[in-house]
């Protein structure tokens, strides 16, 4: 008996998994997950995604079993893989989710196409995220987003698993080679697997979720931009939604829930959660464009900044960067901490982009690379959209400049964070701890630790190099070549999104109280 095969992504979910819905109610299905070894030796791709990717793949696979079936790992490019299956018991229909992916998995997805047409297979494709294929402009693009929130979450029907030929049941070598998700091993030639990252799985993420929307928004509004206390008040669901263990529909609505039946003293978690509801929107907002423009990834957004940077990389500035020891207490602390638990909040991140691009004069792209291996919940199209935007490369945003001596003073008034993550540093006062080279010899030998010896110096005078950076910056913008360039990034890439006002606070359509920041 012929099969449907249902191959799982960034989407290790049962839950909202149209994929794996509109498989089963054609027949019998097969799941699989393709770990490829070409995938693996991208630049952008870390031990800890390999190892939060079996984690959730071990939970996918007990829910699966729960349904009476698994999810066979099979090692090898997709289109082998492909042959191999077809070739000892062909299927009729392969069905798996969109993906806005990197380069690699933009490439392979073609392939992935011409093999299924040359079988004379259909591969369906479902939208997973609130982000349009094919997009011509944004017109239409909102209320694209808000219909497919709206649309009821798929209902898996009872699933009918493909049994193997002769064996009457699943089992490895049966018609062709695979692993269960716990004989995974990594590829030895992976690094990096941060100590107190966060797990995979969806049993994790739907706690997480419940304690989010239950009480840790209470101090969203207020408490995502300082490092000290955004580990708690921010969702921390990044990694779920860009491993699919979660639905981002089902996080909207099950926020659009939260949100109607609260009481009205209530506020402040409701100006959280209204809050966290804009950055849904981004997400699939900023995913988008990478969706409408591949090349985003590896060239400027806006081609006239072409040469601006790629000429004068400076790899001492870098390799001081990624070892935390740029001299600015703020930026060494984040990197520290980024290391040791795969996350940071935005400001964070975004003030880490700044300042290699700013005062270091870093090109965005080895900087992207790096840093997506070092973020847990690396999502292609937020990353490099969000790279370019802070590196200045997009032509349409504004210049953003974050000084780290001035967000260590705004977000870590009395040193806890520093201290925390820069523990050699405990002694020095709060008046100096983020400026520490401005010690007197005297201030030094009081506290015992020494610049030079104890820490280094910044790596270059921040207000002198950050003019100067800033001034080349704006000469290229300034040129009415690069000011004509802009209107076609705007028509490609900008939001249409309007604020809707709310007119009926008890009106019930999910999603429709959204309270959408412009800010992007
Ligand atoms: C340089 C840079 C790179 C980034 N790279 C990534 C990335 O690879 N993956 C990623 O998920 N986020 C990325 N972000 C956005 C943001 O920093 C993270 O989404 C956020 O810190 C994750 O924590 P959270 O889930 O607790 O966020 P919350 O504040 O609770 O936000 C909820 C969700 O909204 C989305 N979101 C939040 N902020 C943004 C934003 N500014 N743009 C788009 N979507 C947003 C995320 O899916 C997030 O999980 C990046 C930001 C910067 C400045």
């Amino acid at each position: 008996m012929s099969y449907q095969l249902v191959w799982f992504k960034r989407d290790l979910r049962c839950e909202d998994h149209a994929a794996l819905v509109e498989a089963t109610k054609q027949g019998p299905i097969r799941c699989i997950y393709i770990l490829e070894p070409t995938l693996w030796m991208q630049p952008d791709i870390a031990l800890q995604h390999f190892e939060f990717i079996r984690e959730s793949l071990q939970d996918l696979e007990i829910q699966l079993r729960l349904r009476g079936g698994a999810v066979e790992i099979h090692v090898g490019e997709v289109t082998e893989v492909l042959t191999k299956i077809w070739q000892a018991s062909p299927f009729q229909g392969l069905h798996s989710h969109q993906e806005t992916g990197n380069k690699f998995t933009y490439s392979r997805d073609r392939e992935v196409n011409k093999w299924c047409q040359s079988h004379s297979i259909h591969w369906a494709e479902y939208a997973q995220f609130g982000v349009t294929r094919g997009l011509k402009n944004r017109n239409e693009w909102q209320a694209n987003w808000q219909k497919h929130m709206e649309a009821p979450l798929c209902e898996l029907p009872a699933i009918q698993f493909w049994a193997a030929p002769h064996s009457g049941k699943l089992t490895r070598n049966s018609s062709a080679h695979y692993l269960t998700p716990s004989m995974m091993q990594a590829p030895m030639h992976l690094k990096h697997n941060p100590p107190l990252r966060q797990r995979g799985g969806r049993s994790i993420a739907l706690k997480v979720l419940n304690s989010f929307l239950k009480q840790r928004s209470m101090h969203y509004r207020g408490g995502i931009s300082s490092p000290l206390t955004a580990p708690d008040a921010c969702s921390r669901l990044s990694v779920y939604l860009s491993y699919g263990c979660l639905s981002i529909r089902e996080v909207v609505q099950a926020t659009n829930e939260e949100l109607l039946k609260m009481p009205p003293e209530a506020s402040r978690r409701k100006s959280g959660l209204t809050a966290f509801m804009s950055r849904l929107y981004w997400h699939c907002h900023f995913i988008q464009k990478l969706e409408s423009e591949p090349a985003i990834e590896w060239q400027n957004m806006h081609r006239g900044y072409d040469g601006l940077r790629e000429h004068e990389f400076n790899d001492d500035y870098f390799n001081a960067l990624k070892d935390g020891r740029t001299g600015w207490p703020m930026v060494d602390a984040c990197v520290i901490m980024l290391r040791e638990t795969g996350w940071l909040n935005f400001r964070m991140r975004a003030m880490l982009v700044s300042v290699a691009a700013y005062p270091l004069w870093l090109h965005w792209k080895p900087v992207g690379d790096w840093l997506a291996t070092q973020f847990l919940d690396y999502e292609p199209g937020i990353h490099w959209s969000q790279l370019q935007m802070q590196s200045g490369t997009t032509g349409i945003n504004v210049t953003r400049v974050y000084n780290p001596i001035k967000q260590a003073q705004d977000h870590d008034r009395k040193g806890f964070f520093v201290r925390k993550w820069l523990p050699h540093m405990r002694q020095i006062p709060n008046e100096r701890l983020f400026e520490p080279w401005k010690m007197t010899h005297e201030e030094q030998s009081g506290v015992g630790i020494y610049v030079d010896k104890d820490f280094p110096q910044p790596i270059v005078e921040i207000t002198i190099a950050t003019k100067k950076s800033k001034d080349r910056l704006h000469a290229v913008r300034n040129l009415s070549e690069v000011q004509a360039g802009k209107k076609s990034v705007i028509d490609k890439h900008t939001s249409r999104a309007k604020r809707t006002t709310r007119k009926n606070p008890k009106d019930k359509a999910p999603a429709a109280n959204l309270q959408l920041s412009l800010e992007f």
